[in-house]
C-alpha cells in the first residue's frame, strides 16, 4: 500500500514544484448544474486578471449555491458595484471559497446580515465573523446565485484563494469543465524594441498575416527583420457546449527550438492585477478594443506569472540568419495551437522610423512630476508609469487635456483646481468630470472641495474638466402610488437617477425608521422588502432623501396602508 502510494506520488512530486499540488477530491462543485463558464480564471479583464471562473446559471437568477466543502464564512460583502453580493468561506485545508454577485444568502447567513444592516444603517457592509459564528458543512445552501454588483448578466462568479489571499485557477482542484478544442489566434503583431531594429524596413509595429492550418494551428506570414524584436498575439479559448470567448491558461515561445518566454496564468496576487495593462499592448487596447498580450517583458514589470525567460522573451535577429519562431497556447485541459513563423535576418539602412510625438514636456517614469498652469495643477508620483515619455499638458480655461488615455498608470495621481475666481452659490455645484468617448460625455470624477480649491485622484490620462450640475436627483416609484392599500405586496420598489454628477448617498425611512434598500445600480432601482420589519400602523409614511454628488438634494414622500 505505501509502496504504491509513493510510486504514485512521486512523479507528480518530480514534474511539478511542490506548491503546485493542489487537492483533487476535497471540493465539491458550488452549483448542481453542468458546469459551462462565461469567463475563465485570469482572463484579460479591463485593468484586472479575472480571480475566479465565471459559471454560467442558465441566463436565470435563485440558483441554490452549495459550500463546497466545510468552514466558515470567514467574510461577507455587498457593494453596490464590484462583486455585489459575495461570500467567502474559509475551510480547514487553508483555501477560501468565494461566490459572488448573489442574489441572497440563505436565511441563517441572512438573518445575520440584515442585523447588521440595521444597525449600520446600510446596504453596503463589509464584515468578518470569527470561525465560530456561522459555521458550514460540505453541501449546505449557503446563497442562491445573482446578478449583484458589477455583473454582466446572472452568472455565479467563483474562486479559490490560498492562505495568502491569492487566487488561484479553480480548475486545478478537479473541477471537470469539458474542452475538446484548441484555442483560437486571432492576430499576430510584430514590435521592433530599439531604434535601429526593423521588422519589413520598419521601426513601427508590424501586423502579420495569420494563416489558419485545418489541424488548428497556424503559421504567420514570413518577414524580414533585424535587431532586438518582440511578438505580441491576441488569443481566447472556448469549452464546449458554449460560445464564450474565454482565456487561455499558458502561451509559451520558442527561438529556434529554445524556450524564449512563458505567461501561465494559474495564480497571481491582488496587488499585481493592475499591471495586467503592462502585458497587454494598452495603446492597442484604447484604440482598437483588442487585446493584444506581448510575449516579452519590458522592465518595470512585477507580474508574477512569467516564467522560462530568455532575454525576457525577446529575440535578437542578426543580418544573414534564417531563424523559426514558435508560439505555443494551450488552454486549461492542455489542448494547444502552435503558430510557426520563419524570420529572415537583414539589416537594412533605410527604414521608416517610429512616429514619436514629442511635447513640451517630458515624463520620467521614476521621478515625481508636477505640471501646473495658473489654474491647474497635477502631480504623478514617481513610478506612476511605468515608461519615460513626452506628456501633452495644455489648459484651456476649465478644461484641461493631460495627453491621452493610451499610456496607463498603475498608481493614482492628483488634479488641482483652483476655484477662487468662481463665486458663490456657482462654486458649491462644482466638480471634476473625466470627458470621454467621441463626445467627450462628462464623466463624474471622485471631487475632494477645500476652500479654494477642488482635487480628484485617478489613474486616467486625458481631458478632464470643471463641471456644474444643478439639477437634483430624479425619485419614482416603479411599483407602487401614493395613498394606497399595500397589504398584498412583497416589495416596495422606486426608481432613482442623476443625470449629471450621479447618486452618492440614499436614506429611506417608514414612520421615521430607518429601512433597508438595496440598491441596483444596472436598473437604477432601490427595493425594500416587506418581510425585513413587521410595521405595527395601518397608516405609513415611507420618507426617502436621495443626495447626489455635489450635494444637491431630492425628498420623496408617499404614505400607503397595509394590514
Ligand atoms: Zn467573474
Amino acid at each position: 500500500m505505501h509502496k504504491l502510494l509513493i510510486l504514485f506520488l512521486f512523479p507528480i512530486v518530480f514534474c511539478q514544484a511542490q506548491q503546485d499540488i493542489y487537492p483533487q477530491d476535497y471540493f465539491r462543485d458550488p452549483l448542481d448544474i453542468p458546469l459551462l463558464l462565461a469567463g475563465t480564471f485570469g482572463e484579460l479583464r479591463s485593468n484586472h486578471f479575472h480571480s475566479g471562473i465565471d459559471i454560467k446559471t442558465q441566463q436565470r437568477e435563485g440558483l441554490k449555491v452549495y459550500a463546497i466543502a466545510d468552514g466558515f464564512v470567514s467574510r461577507i460583502k455587498i457593494s453596490h458595484y464590484g462583486y455585489g453580493k459575495a461570500l467567502y468561506i474559509t475551510h480547514p485545508n487553508g483555501y477560501t471559497s468565494v461566490y459572488a454577485h448573489l442574489q441572497r444568502f440563505s436565511p441563517e447567513i441572512e438573518a445575520y446580515v440584515k442585523n447588521i444592516q440595521y444597525e449600520k444603517e446600510t446596504y453596503e457592509i463589509e464584515v468578518f465573523p470569527t470561525a465560530i459564528a456561522i459555521q458550514i458543512k460540505k453541501g449546505d445552501i449557503v446563497a442562491y446565485s445573482g446578478n449583484t454588483g458589477s455583473s454582466g448578466g446572472p452568472h455565479l462568479h467563483f474562486e479559490i484563494r490560498d492562505n495568502e489571499e491569492r487566487p488561484i485557477n479553480p480548475m486545478y482542484f478537479g473541477i471537470d469543465i469539458k474542452d475538446t478544442t484548441k484555442p483560437y489566434i486571432s492576430q499576430i503583431y510584430a514590435y521592433p524594441v530599439t531604434d535601429s531594429a526593423h521588422v519589413n524596413r520598419s521601426n513601427e509595429k508590424q501586423k502579420l498575416r495569420l494563416i489558419a492550418l485545418k489541424n488548428g494551428d497556424y503559421t504567420a506570414e514570413n518577414i524580414e527583420a533585424f535587431g532586438k524584436i518582440g511578438f505580441g498575439i491576441e488569443t481566447n479559448d472556448r469549452q464546449d457546449y458554449t460560445s464564450n470567448k474565454n482565456g487561455v491558461a499558458s502561451i509559451q515561445t520558442f527561438f529556434n527550438g529554445n524556450s524564449s518566454f512563458e505567461i501561465d496564468f494559474k495564480r497571481f496576487s491582488f496587488d499585481e492585477t493592475n499591471h495586467l495593462n503592462r502585458l497587454i499592448d494598452y495603446e492597442h487596447y484604447i484604440t482598437n478594443k483588442e487585446r493584444i498580450q506581448k510575449l516579452f517583458v519590458e522592465e518595470n514589470n512585477p507580474l508574477s506569472m512569467y516564467k522560462n525567460l530568455n532575454d525576457n522573451g525577446y529575440l535578437s535577429i542578426l543580418d544573414s540568419t534564417n531563424s523559426v519562431y514558435k508560439i505555443r497556447v494551450k488552454d486549461f485541459k492542455n489542448n494547444d495551437a502552435w503558430i510557426t513563423l520563419n524570420i529572415a535576418g537583414k539589416k537594412q539602412d533605410t527604414i521608416k522610423p517610429k512616429r514619436v510625438p514629442k511635447t513640451e514636456h517630458y515624463l520620467y517614469a521614476n521621478q515625481d512630476t508636477k505640471l501646473s498652469s495658473k489654474n491647474v495643477s497635477v502631480n504623478i508620483p514617481r513610478n506612476t508609469f511605468y515608461d519615460d515619455f513626452y506628456i501633452d499638458f495644455k489648459v484651456k480655461n476649465d478644461t484641461l487635456t493631460l495627453h491621452d488615455n493610451t499610456i496607463p498608470a498603475n498608481k493614482y495621481f492628483k488634479i488641482d483646481y483652483d476655484i477662487s475666481h468662481y463665486n458663490n452659490p456657482d462654486r458649491d455645484k462644482l466638480y471634476i468630470a473625466r470627458l470621454v468617448g467621441y463626445y467627450k460625455y462628462p464623466v463624474y470624477s471622485k471631487t475632494y472641495k477645500s476652500e479654494n480649491s477642488l482635487s480628484t485622484s485617478t489613474k486616467y490620462l486625458g481631458t478632464y474638466a470643471l463641471v456644474s450640475d444643478t439639477t437634483a436627483p430624479i425619485i419614482k416609484p416603479k411599483n407602487f402610488t401614493d395613498g394606497k392599500w399595500l397589504s398584498n405586496y412583497h416589495f416596495l420598489k422606486i426608481v432613482i437617477d442623476d443625470k449629471e454628477s450621479g447618486i452618492s448617498n440614499y436614506r429611506a425611512t417608514i414612520n421615521g425608521q430607518w429601512i433597508l434598500m438595496e440598491y441596483e445600480y444596472k436598473t437604477k432601482t432601490l427595493t425594500y422588502n416587506f418581510n425585513d420589519k413587521i410595521l405595527n400602523e395601518t397608516k405609513n409614511n415611507l420618507k426617502l432623501i436621495v443626495t447626489d454628488n455635489v450635494g444637491n438634494s431630492s425628498t420623496f414622500e408617499a404614505t400607503f396602508y397595509r394590514k
